[in-house]
């Protein structure tokens, strides 16, 4: 008998029903040669670092046991909302428990989802709950279709080849639980208020936070540029000079249109080529993401929610994928979902093209595409209609049989030999796949012009202005994770990919395809960001965020999370142990403790949330560090209003230079304050003048 653990209970519902004739029985199923029970994805959490350290559970934080490197992370079973054991977890494990005992039990089956998430869920749960050692199998499944559950059955694999995917899935449980727990606690003693501290979440807050902060610092600037249109037999033809001319510089811009007007343009070249239109690739998660944020307005957490949907249902493949791109392996089934698509009246035929099949962008999972199960008329709401015929309008668009045939013109004109121009346009003349999907190139119309004709040039200085960066978009934001070091371009679709597979296949993304939604939803609910339609904006508690985490020195930036994104993939290759990118993890943890003490050395520590400062020289209150700075314990009682920010003109005011200011009315000389107006540093002393704190420039 197989006992086979599925992630969900949506997913052991499929299965049982394609091997069939299971009966239901109390969380699980049992048939002749199977029993199918499941998960509710993890039932295991890693322990609090009061478990560690033996500190009261009493859910206060306190610096004492910071920072907390386990010697060996313990989980325990998941906590409700009561921090109680969760009751229907506990529940489901006893019943796994149970049927694991079983003697007639001799295999134990993984089925959780194909990725190191899923790996490491049913491995947690096998491990504390199996006494005896049985045989341990994996169930891989890129799509739920009862075809594939049936295939998959028949070709399992020993648990023990998916060991380097586990160990990676373990390293990164390990180090976001060091960085999480350990910053979040630290940062939110020392400023008062919840901060999220993460080692993806800030660096993606990070940049949406510099990309409105550049928008909201840039100042624009007005240029002349030379700009010719010329109508010719009812098309326009628009030609751009090279040449830019400053604001103050009108008459010179004047001078040189008139120098390349006072001659008619000259026709030299008239390339005209038949071309075709290749489709875009098959989606990844992200790539359909994208287009969906675009054309639909479908935020990051609604489109994977969809789409997992789709797949729970049969319809789709693994969603999670980072690949546009199949396996040669799967060519078979991919022949029998063309002819059940073809059967749906669309103009498809199998290709076995590099640009389909390829092996070497393939990690564990290949592109999303429809599977050999086709939803009937009413088997979709509208939502999952849209979702679902995008996917299939991709793979219609890829294999279609027709090709989209064009033409292209490029015209090169000639202005009396002092500058030449290239104008380029595109005309469709048999559509081809694009009649099912969409296509991203611009096609210009172009005037019929030949070589030698001649053209009225009409050059006018005209004014433009310097354009500010843009907001970030799903579809940039998605752009620029997928490869933090790459400048964004505007069109990547037709760009070779061989680097940025490379970039992900390295770990040099932040985040990845199965993680980066929920990191971003988190940043959405924690009020860090927020979308509005397809724009992400910075939001207060974002900014807080990003200066707080500055101020503190904790470096979260794109080259430290990329490193250790690096050292996961090295685990999952077997090259580094576990260990060791747990140890990395700690040494950059352990810096940010370090950096505390020397920057409280360095004149800028604030201290922590709490600290008594002295004595209030207003009242008999006492000066606290509040989550704002520092602030009179009479607030309350008294009304007393005495405070002082802990940051001034973007400088830290130290804690001793407020003990100073209380008792002595006078700080230390205090360097480094800069001007908001004028960006300018100044050095100054603080004073207190009828009990507020101005500025002394007094020596
Ligand atoms: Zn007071």
């Amino acid at each position: 008998m197989k006992l086979i653990i599925a992630e969900k209970p949506s997913l052991a519902a499929n299965i049982s029903n394609s091997i069939g004739q299971m009966k239901r029985k109390d969380g699980y199923y049992e048939g002749q040669d199977y029993i199918v029970t499941w998960v509710f994805g993890h039932l295991f959490s890693l322990c609090d670092i009061e478990k560690y350290t033996g500190t009261p559970e009493d859910g206060r934080w306190t610096l004492n046991n910071l920072p907390c490197f386990p010697e060996k992370f313990m989980f325990e079973l998941k906590k409700g909302k009561n921090k109680e054991t969760d009751p229907g977890v506990k529940k489901q494990f006893d019943t796994i428990s149970r049927l694991c005992s079983r003697e007639d039990v001799d295999t134990i089956v993984n089925a959780g989802d194909a990725d190191r998430e899923g790996e490491i869920i049913i491995r947690l749960c096998v491990e504390n709950a199996l006494k005896s050692s049985k045989s341990l199998k994996r169930l891989w499944l890129p799509d739920q279709t009862t075809e594939t559950i049936l295939e998959g059955l028949g070709d399992m694999k020993d648990e023990t080849e998916y060991d380097n995917l586990a160990d990676e899935g373990f390293a990164r449980t390990y180090i976001d639980w060091l960085y999480g727990v350990n910053l979040t606690r630290y940062a939110t003693l020392k400023t008062g208020t919840l901060m999220r501290v993460g080692r993806v979440i800030v660096p993606i807050v990070k940049a949406i936070y510099d990309r409105d902060m550049a928008i909201k610092n840039f100042v624009k600037d007005i240029y002349y540029a030379l700009v010719s249109k010329t109508d010719i037999d009812g098309v326009e033809l628009e030609l751009t000079s090279k040449h830019k001319f400053d604001k103050n510089d009108l008459d010179r811009a004047q001078r040189s249109c008139n120098v390349l007007n006072a001659n008619p343009g000259i026709v030299t070249e008239v390339k005209k080529k038949k071309d075709t239109l290749s489709p875009g690739k098959l989606y990844s998660l992200s790539k359909l993401q994208n287009v969906l944020g675009k054309k639909y307005k479908m935020s990051m957490d609604e489109s994977l929610k969809i789409v997992q949907e789709l797949y729970e249902k049969g319809y789709v493949t693994y969603p999670r994928t980072n690949s546009e791109y199949l396996a040669t392996a799967e060519q078979g089934k991919i022949k029998e979902i063309i002819g059940l698509v073809a059967k749906m009246g669309y103009p498809v035929e199998f290709k076995n093209k590099k640009t389909i099949f390829d092996d070497s962008k393939i990690e564990s999972h290949s592109a999303l595409t429809p599977t050999r199960k086709i939803p009937g008329k009413e088997a979709l709401n509208e939502k999952e209609t849209i979702v679902y015929k995008t996917i299939l309008r991709r793979f219609v668009a890829v294999f279609c049989s027709e090709e989209c045939v064009t033409h292209k013109t490029e015209i090169t004109i000639d202005a009396s030999g002092k500058e030449q121009y290239t104008v380029k346009g595109m005309v469709i003349s048999e559509p081809g796949w694009t009649k099912y999907d969409d296509y991203s190139k611009k096609d210009k119309i172009l005037p019929p012009l030949n070589k030698g004709d001649e053209v009225k040039l009409n050059f006018v200085p005209t004014e433009k202005e310097t354009s500010p960066p843009k907001h970030y978009t799903i579809e940039t934001l998605n752009n620029y994770l997928k490869n933090p070091f790459r400048e964004e371009k505007a069109n990547i679709e037709t760009e070779d990919d061989a680097e940025e597979y490379k970039a992900m296949f390295e770990g040099l993304e932040l985040g990845t395809e199965a993680t980066r939604t929920g990191i971003i939803g988190n940043a959405q609910k924690s009020r860090y960001i927020e979308l509005k339609k397809d724009v992400y904006y910075i939001l207060p508690d974002g900014i807080k965020l990003i200066e707080s985490v500055e101020r503190m020195h904790i470096s979260m930036d794109k080259y430290k999370t990329a490193n250790l994104g690096k050292a996961l993939k090295q685990v999952f290759r077997g090259e580094i142990t576990v260990n060791d990118s747990v140890e990395l993890a700690k040494k950059e943890i352990s810096d940010v403790f370090v950096k505390h003490q020397y920057s409280e050395a360095e004149d800028l520590d604030d201290g922590f949330m709490g600290d008594v400062i002295g004595k209030c020289p207003l009242c008999d209150g006492e000066i606290r560090r509040t989550s704002f700075g520092y602030g009179c314990s009479m607030y309350r009682d008294n009304n007393c209003r005495f405070s002082v920010n802990n940051v001034i003109c973007g400088r830290v005011i130290p804690k001793s230079a407020v003990e100073k200011l209380i008792s002595l009315g006078k700080t230390q000389k205090l360097k480094g304050f800069v001007s908001p107006k004028s960006g300018k540093s100044f050095d100054a002393y603080l004073k207190l003048e009828e009990g507020r704190t101005i500025f002394d420039f007094n020596d």
